[in-house]
């Protein structure tokens, strides 16, 4: 089962609800990831447990813009809008996703 924390900029207050690094549900094997086209943190698919249902067209894509100009969000949990860090703020899970 996947989780998502909520992360915030101490900067300039963009948030994102993603797992934060790789995570795995169910279905999917997932990875976080900054999309350089919509500025945004988000999850993309990178594999998964039941390939009848997930397709490997979507693996590696932005789930916002269906591009894939990404890069991997590393541990110091840059920003994509003013490059500061990012903190789980409220600390802890917030939802399950499947
Ligand atoms: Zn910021
Ligand atoms: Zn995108």
């Amino acid at each position: 089962m996947g989780t998502h924390y909520a992360f915030c900029c101490l900067g300039c207050g963009y948030s994102a609800e993603v797992s934060g690094g790789p995570d795995c549900g169910f279905i999917a094997q997932t990875e976080t990831v900054i999309c350089n086209t919509c500025r945004t943190v988000v999850d993309v698919v990178v594999g998964t447990n039941s390939p009848s249902q997930i397709s490997t067209d979507e693996f590696n894509q932005c789930p916002e813009c269906e591009g894939s100009d990404l890069t991997p969000w590393d541990e110091s949990r840059p920003c994509p809008r003013c490059k500061g860090t990012m903190e789980v703020n409220p600390p802890g899970p917030m939802t399950m996703w499947d």
